[in-house]
């Protein structure tokens, strides 16, 4: 039922703008022309000075960092990532998530990983919701990349029938939160690590070292925004 109502809805209604919820104009797509001018880029280019990169630098060793857009509560971006998120706006996923490769192309012509990889959303969640958001943001991004998007890690679900899992992973990954599925997928292969939102990166960065433990000779990192 709430498909059909949402058809109808659209029938009536015309789309409106991810950002600021106006109505959209035939030739804009997903952002007004006013948000798609004002989306607060953040500084994807300086690699040494990014803000994603200062997060990790140190704790873990990795290829690449990119990031396109500085979150802010109350903004532009967190609009659209709550529309991409939570309003089953997939198109808008993927609509950024071209963009965003754009923008890596533009600084990293030759940038080219084997594989990209979202970080998986909570089993639970991905249930209530249908989709992660982290992978139709990849989707995006490896159509303009031309590399194939996957989900090859998974969390890991704490139950007691789980326990002995657990316990080897424990001795693969120190945080234990994620796991690879299958670790042929990813070994001596070049991952690109992709999330909606990085803000403390600790997330990010268990699921970094998740599939460098199964194998991945690189890993580089991708969020379409970070908070700041
Ligand atoms: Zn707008």
């Amino acid at each position: 039922m709430k498909n059909l109502f949402y058809s109808f809805f659209e029938l009536v209604y015309p789309d409106l703008c991810s950002g600021c919820n106006n109505g959209l104009l035939v030739n804009e797509k997903v952002l007004c022309a006013f948000c798609l001018v004002n989306l607060p880029k953040a500084d994807i280019g300086l690699l040494t000075s990014n803000d994603l990169e200062k997060r990790f630098y140190g704790k873990v060793s990795f290829g690449h960092a990119f990031v396109y857009l500085r979150f802010q509560k109350k903004s532009i971006v967190q609009n659209i990532l709550f529309d991409i998120k939570y309003g089953g706006n997939k198109g808008a996923g993927r609509y950024l998530g071209e963009k965003f490769g754009m923008e890596i192309l533009k600084k990293s012509p030759s940038f080219k990983p084997d594989l990209i990889a979202p970080i998986p959303l909570h089993l639970k969640r991905f249930k209530s919701r249908g989709y992660n958001q982290s992978f139709v943001i990849g989707e995006g991004l490896g159509k303009i990349l031309g590399v194939t998007c996957k989900e090859v890690v998974e969390r890991v679900v704490s139950n007691t029938t789980q326990t002995k899992i657990n316990r080897i992973l424990r001795w693969k990954n120190v945080d234990g939160i994620f796991q690879v599925r299958d670790d042929s997928e990813v070994s001596g292969k070049h991952i690109l690590l992709i999330d909606d939102v990085v803000t403390t990166g600790s997330t990010m960065e268990a699921c970094l070292v998740a599939l460098l433990d199964a194998g991945a000779s690189k890993v580089s990192i991708a969020s379409l925004a970070i908070a700041t």
